[in-house]
């Protein structure tokens, strides 16, 4: 299913790619703040923004919850990213 998957054990575990189940990012719209980008975290299912908002949540939240792989939740995106091992998939 996925169209690369050398060098990462994380995106190659995976079966399937969990999208947001909310156009917004989870921690910036309890603080009132904005963003750009969405990512979805692939283990918990929490969308959070990209490192072009000024938040950057999705990377913060690899740093404290050690989740790896985020998808875009960006409309007609289809990729993953590992921040673990620095590797991108499409899907
Ligand atoms: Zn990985
Ligand atoms: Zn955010
Ligand atoms: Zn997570």
């Amino acid at each position: 299913m996925l169209k690369q998957t050398q060098l990462c054990t994380h995106l190659s575990v995976l079966t399937d790619v969990r999208s947001a189940q909310e156009y917004v990012c989870e921690e910036c719209i309890k603080a009132g703040d904005s963003w750009v980008h969405l990512r979805t975290c692939q283990t918990c299912g929490t969308t959070l923004c990209c490192d072009s908002s000024p938040n950057k949540h999705a990377t913060r939240h690899y740093h404290t919850s050690q989740h790896p792989v985020v998808a875009s939740a960006e409309p007609g995106e289809r990729w993953l990213w590992c921040y673990a091992d620095e590797q991108m998939a499409g899907y």
